[in-house]
């Protein structure tokens, strides 16, 4: 698929990019451009890609997303190596949880290769946009919804792609060494629901709880499962490991209902490569607080694109609270957060094949 690609007439001030650069925060600066390709039934598939400035998009009142909520997203970033130049992580593993997210919403498939060329193409166009901040990427935000204006409660027969850059600086405002989580009485995904797709409409369900955790002080909200609301399943925007005193590492297993995160599955091969016991296995809030309390837990980690991986130091319910090892960062957590975040930026050599250049 060609490009077509049409610079912005009046980018951004160098000087005032560079001075918001220095100090990007998380999710609200955005650069020049952005990728569009539209998907019409009628007309064959997806047609019209096109580079552009980064601008309004006109909606008719009668646009399905605005009324049904069909509509998917990834999060990924280009990170920038020891040697200057720009890479992705799994790019091709975001395209491909795109399109399972697009299966489940009744929306058509992108084919990989285009997915992966829009966001080699935004971050070619938006390079001058890389943050200044020690540890600073690029967060890539491709979406797409249903454009067509229609009401009837069908799949649409009309789609839009999109990709967004923003510079990021650090997710958490404290930029905080461990974060405190709240359980929520709120679920957030039900078997045969959409837990396991990067839709919209679970994270506007996840905003009350979210917002009640922030209100109490904490960084993140933890779900439960919503049938026993016993099992732990992730946080609001990231997945779960238990690090235990003889070697055992466990994570909620992909029973559906939780988002399969990338980060996650990179974290699986590299603690085995520790040699650490990994296991995908349900674990409870009530076996957790015991563990904790115990001292067998020695670390918990949540992890996930943004985060990267960040230490759980409290965890706090209705029922009480309990703290996890020294509430600060372990030694498994810190290891294995530097070796991820080397690969992504080549400074450790990237066996696996994970890291794409641009
Ligand atoms: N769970 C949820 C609900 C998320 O939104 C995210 C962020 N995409 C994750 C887990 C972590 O996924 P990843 O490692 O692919 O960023």
């Amino acid at each position: 698929m060609d490009f077509e690609c049409i610079p912005h007439p009046a980018p951004v001030p160098g000087e005032t990019r560079t001075e918001a650069l220095a100090n990007p925060g998380f999710g609200t600066l955005f650069s020049d451009h952005m990728v569009t390709i539209d998907y019409d039934e009628a007309k064959g598939g997806w047609y019209g890609a096109k580079v552009g400035p980064r601008e309004p998009i006109p909606l008719d009142p009668a646009t399905a997303v605005l009324h049904y909520a069909q509509e998917i997203f990834e999060g990924m970033k280009a990170y920038k190596q020891v040697d200057g130049s720009l890479a992705l992580f799994r790019p091709e593993e975001n395209a491909r949880r795109f399109n399972a997210s697009a299966d489940r919403l009744a929306m058509p498939n992108l084919p990989e290769e285009i997915f992966i060329e829009s966001v080699r193409q935004l971050v070619a166009a938006d390079r001058d946009w890389f943050p200044t901040v020690e540890g600073g990427s690029l967060y890539l935000r491709p979406f797409m919804f249903a454009s067509e204006a229609f009401l009837g409660v069908r799949p649409a027969k009309q789609y839009k792609f999109v990709v967004i850059a923003s510079p990021a600086g650090n997710y958490f405002k404290s930029g905080s060494p461990a974060v405190s989580i709240w359980i929520s009485d709120y679920t957030r995904a039900a078997p045969g629901g959409t837990g396991a797709a990067k839709c919209g409409g679970n994270y506007a369900a996840s905003l009350v709880p979210t917002g009640q955790a922030f209100a109490k002080g904490h960084d993140q909200v933890l779900f439960l499962d919503a049938v026993e609301r016993k099992w732990v399943e992730e946080l609001g925007g990231m997945n779960l490991f238990f690090v235990f005193d003889d070697g055992r590492v466990v994570t909620p297993p992909l029973t559906g209902t939780i988002l399969p995160g990338i980060t996650r599955d990179s974290l699986i091969t590299l603690l085995r490569e520790e040699g650490l016991d990994v296991s995908e296995e349900m674990y409870s809030i009530d076996q957790w607080r015991d563990d904790a309390t115990s001292g067998k837990l020695l670390e918990t980690m949540a992890c996930g694109t943004a985060a990267v991986v960040t230490p759980v130091g409290k965890v706090a319910g209705p029922d009480g609270e309990f703290e996890i090892g020294t509430g600060g960062p372990g030694q498994i957590t810190s290891k294995i957060r530097e070796k991820l975040v080397g690969i992504q930026k080549g400074a450790v050599e990237d066996t696996h094949g994970w890291v794409m250049k641009l």
